[in-house]
């Protein structure tokens, strides 16, 4: 917590500032604490579950969805005739490395 008199980082619920001895609100200890602020995502590469260069892995964890799905969807879509290898190589190129789907697979699904 800052102490209001000098903006001094104080240690949460103390009475008094230690640094000018200032009396504290009372009501700055039971404050709710600020929402959490997560990091803007970004597309990455999947360095910890990569098939081929991790496109697939980091496009599933950019959106929040199954890497299993994006890859059969992917797969579905090179059936189709388009530039589908030549989006998967610029994909490759263009999208930079990165852990994905750290908080989700660090820890086992209990269930
Ligand atoms: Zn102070």
């Amino acid at each position: 917590m800052i102490c209001p008199n000098c903006q001094k980082d104080i240690a949460i619920g103390s009475k008094f500032c230690y640094n000018c001895g200032a009396k504290q609100p009372e009501t700055a200890a039971s404050a709710p604490p600020p929402p959490p602020v997560y990091p803007r995502k970004r597309l990455v590469r999947s360095t910890n579950d990569r098939k081929i260069a991790g496109i697939c892995a980091g496009i599933a964890d950019y959106f929040d969805i199954d890497t299993t799905l994006v890859r059969v969807l992917w797969l579905l879509a090179t059936l189709v005739p388009g530039p589908n290898i030549l989006a998967y190589i610029i994909l490759w190129i263009a999208v930079p490395e990165g852990p994905t789907g750290v908080p989700a697979t660090s820890a086992p699904v209990a269930s």
